[in-house]
């Protein structure tokens, strides 16, 4: 066996595609499975969106590109920051990347030293803590729970920043509680940052399209422009546009920081696939109604699930803000036996009853740094979620 690196020694598997494993060897041995695991829109990439990359594949637009990005790429997403966020971001002071992930990487690996500190809120997208493991540096969790409806607070972000804090990671709307925080949620905690100048803030917007009940998005920068010299916003087409599998993310910041990640990006990837960023330039330029047709459905799902989770005695789910989760509390169900004998301590105890009992692939709140709670994704059919929603019921009506 090869000996790995101590780096890599510190970082977890993922244990979301570990779920999605287990949930596809169930389905492969022959066994009725619903997943509702993946964190990525069920519809299909948008049809102008797929042409502009058919075009751009027909006019041999298939080389290298500039490392972080096509000059019409940049411009596109200028222009996205300018419209929809009233932030005016340069050419020099954008990057675009394989993904939202491969942006928090670079960031990350550009800026982190050991010893470093970044300050996280849990619920967490279960990618955070091992990236900055992987930079090298600790990840400092800090709660934010149901009873705030998952938003963290001033005080709660002051005690946690200390001299050695370099970054603190900001995502609204959230994966996983979906919790969205609104302009006075968040202008509390730039108040904060204000106070703290060697703190730089990484505000992870990718779910910022994927909101209801009319929730009025703002990203850090709008709320307090003064950040603006140590804040990277990023974003990405994956899940406003149905294109997690073209690998386009994006951001904007400070000109040194995004020259950083540059070389990050030159020295592993390259570049982002060329015709994928032809295909993001036609996502931001083209025509929106996808986001808004993608939004009624999503809403209705995200209503349909609660309301059958909330009548579930044990399982309370708040009402999310946005993306397209939902992140309910078990703590009345743990003690409990279910009907197959497994008794739930965790609430990963529960999602691995679930599946093996009931053929229903959900993620543990362990795995996201807050318990007991589980995961449901809503990025499924209305006939899927009806009938994991009646699994997870008579999985429950089963315990004793
Ligand atoms: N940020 C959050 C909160 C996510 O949930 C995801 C994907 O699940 C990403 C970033 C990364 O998305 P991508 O790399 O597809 O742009």
């Amino acid at each position: 066996m090869i000996p790995l690196s101590a780096t890599l020694a510190r970082v977890r598997p993922s244990p979301t595609v570990a779920a999605t494993q287990r949930a596809r060897e169930l389905a492969a041995a022959g066994r009725d499975v619903i997943s509702l695991s993946a964190g990525e829109p069920d519809f299909d990439t948008p049809r102008h969106v797929k042409d502009a990359a058919i075009a751009a594949l027909e006019a041999g637009k298939t080389k290298y590109t500039a490392p972080d990005g096509i000059p019409e790429l940049k411009q596109a997403v200028a222009a996205k920051f300018r419209r929809e966020n009233g932030l005016d971001y340069k050419p020099s002071e954008i990057t675009v990347s394989a993904g939202g992930k491969q942006v928090l990487f670079n960031a990350l690996m550009a800026t982190l030293n050991p010893g470093d500190e970044v300050v996280i809120p849990a619920p967490y997208w279960v990618s955070y803590p091992d990236i900055v493991r992987l930079a090298g540096a600790e990840p400092v969790i800090v709660e934010a729970p149901m009873a705030q409806g998952f938003k963290l607070s001033a005080e709660a972000l002051e005690a946690a920043i200390t001299p050695r804090t370099r970054w603190f990671l900001f995502n609204s709307p959230s994966n996983p509680s979906g919790a969205g925080y609104s302009r006075a949620e968040l202008a509390a905690l730039t108040e904060v940052l204000m106070r703290h100048p060697h703190v730089w803030v990484l505000s992870d917007d990718i779910y910022e399209h994927i909101a209801y009940d009319g929730f009025d998005f703002v990203t850090p920068v709008q709320v307090e422009p003064r950040l603006r010299d140590r804040t990277l916003t990023m974003n990405g087409v994956s899940k406003a546009y149905a294109m997690t599998g073209w690998r386009i993310g994006y951001a904007g910041g400070p000109a040194e920081l995004i020259a950083a990640m540059r070389k990050v990006q030159s020295q592993s990837t390259t570049c982002p696939a060329s015709l994928s960023q032809w295909a993001a330039v036609a996502a931001l330029e083209g025509p929106q109604d996808c986001i808004a047709q993608a939004g009624t459905a999503f809403c209705r799902r995200r209503d349909m699930v609660v309301a059958r989770l909330n009548a579930i005695p044990g399982i309370d789910c708040p009402l999310p803000e946005g993306a397209f989760y939902v992140y309910p509390s078990i703590a009345g169900l743990i003690g409990r036996t279910t009907a197959g004998g497994r008794r739930i301590g965790t609430d990963q105890d529960f999602t691995d009853a679930l599946l093996e009992e009931q053929g229903v692939a959900a993620v543990f709140g362990a795995a996201f740094g807050l318990s007991p709670h589980f995961r449901v994704s809503y990025a499924a059919s209305d006939a899927a979620l009806e009938d994991a929603c009646t699994r997870i019921a008579a999985f429950v009506a089963g315990m004793h």
